[in-house]
């Protein structure tokens, strides 16, 4: 029996796409072999351990690196304080509360560069024992005004750190030639600053909302679909099983690669990603082009199935061939493309 058949009890067959896929594994382990969460708190310390012993691993501009070495030292014992003291999360002093609260500045701490052309920004909140006060799902605008420019330049982000963590919120960001923001974003050194507010609410997540949900990203549109990855496999509660698609151009575009593939070790039954490259390498046995019609009517729940979500986030042109792209942030717009052509309505889908 292959293993793609042994999993139709979790998820639908992926027959067509074997030899495509055929990096993926499936275990055939009950669901009581699936690890427990690690608690958040020893995630911290191995974070923080691991940052003082890496100091090496982070790119940083400006400091010498003894000071740079010193920085890192302390902010990882302020990190590992706080998670010692961390309280339960509805009690935790929050950095981010929302309504008439207006942007709160937020310094630089840590760049690290992923690849060509993406960064790891990592922000102090501004009291090391604060957690951001994000919420599953949301995003924090960010506003920068530029030295010609008569009106600020505001963009959204979804922080990759978790929502537990206390003491700083990390940043995913990928610049655009002449994108301001993300310019911005990437020209800062450490020690400066940057306004930000929160948390912007969008699809609002509950354990076990859906039985089962997609999710189909492009580029950084990863963000917010492993944010909430996050939620579900954190939360030990929570049953839901998650089917990722994520398309790019090239394998090293293929961001939070190792944390996708950790969630696949350890959800095997409950998690399964798929990956898509327009730019493949020669070694490259996963899916070829752009995501497709026949691809996600391979792997993605049908829209016959009970209680299912498909959430999509990509850039423009992937949005309109998937789904049709939003008209504003408060309106999903119309459901076009490949998801409407294969019968899924607009109650089962979310734009982010
Ligand atoms: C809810 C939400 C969460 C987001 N989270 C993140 C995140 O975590 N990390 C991140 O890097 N970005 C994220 N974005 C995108 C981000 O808000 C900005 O749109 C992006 O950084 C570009 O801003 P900019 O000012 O540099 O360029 P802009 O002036 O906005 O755009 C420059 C050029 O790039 C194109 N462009 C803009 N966005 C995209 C895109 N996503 N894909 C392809 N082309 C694009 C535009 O069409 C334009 O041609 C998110 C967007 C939303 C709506």
């Amino acid at each position: 029996m292959s293993l793609f058949v042994a999993s139709r009890t979790c998820f639908r067959a992926a027959a067509p796409l074997k030899r495509q896929f055929q990096v993926r594994r499936y275990a055939t382990e009950p669901p009581s072999a699936e690890p427990t969460k690690q608690g958040s708190g020893t995630m911290l310390y191995l974070a923080a351990a691991g940052a003082v012993a890496g100091a090496g691993y982070y790119f940083f501009w400006g400091t010498p690196a003894v000071k740079r070495a010193e920085d890192k030292v302390k902010a990882a014992a302020a990190v590992a304080a706080a998670a010692a003291a961390k309280l339960p999360l509805a009690e935790a002093k929050k950095a981010f509360t929302g309504g008439d609260q207006g942007f709160v500045s937020l310094k630089l701490d840590e760049v690290e560069v992923v690849n060509h052309n993406t960064k790891r920004l990592r922000f102090r909140l501004p009291e090391d024992d604060m957690v951001s006060g994000m919420h599953i799902a949301s995003a924090l605008l960010t506003k920068f005004k530029p030295a010609d420019a008569e009106k600020p330049v505001l963009r959204p982000y979804t922080p990759i750190s978790d929502e537990d963590t206390p003491g700083y919120i990390d940043l995913l960001v990928k610049k655009y030639p002449d994108g301001p923001m993300s310019t911005h974003l990437h020209d800062m050194t450490p020690g400066q600053r940057l306004d930000v507010k929160g948390p912007l609410p969008k699809y609002a997540w509950e354990a076990n909302k859906h039985d089962h949900i997609a999710l189909v990203a492009g580029g950084t549109g990863i963000t917010p679909m492993f944010q909430l990855c996050r939620a579900i496999f954190n939360n030990p509660a929570d049953q839901t099983k998650v089917t990722l698609v994520f398309g790019n151009i090239g394998e090293e575009d293929i961001l939070l690669k190792q944390e996708l593939a950790a969630l696949e070790n350890s959800h095997p039954r409950r998690f399964r990603a798929f990956y898509v490259l327009d730019n493949p390498p020669k070694t490259w046995t996963g899916g070829k082009g752009y995501i497709d019609k026949e691809l996600l009517k391979t792997v993605l729940p049908e829209p016959k199935a009970d209680n299912i979500k498909v959430f999509v986030c990509g850039p423009p042109g992937m949005m309109n061939a998937i789904s049709g792209g939003k008209t504003s942030p408060r309106d999903q717009g119309e459901l076009k493309g490949v998801l409407k052509e294969l019968g899924y309505t607009p109650e089962q889908v979310y734009k982010f």
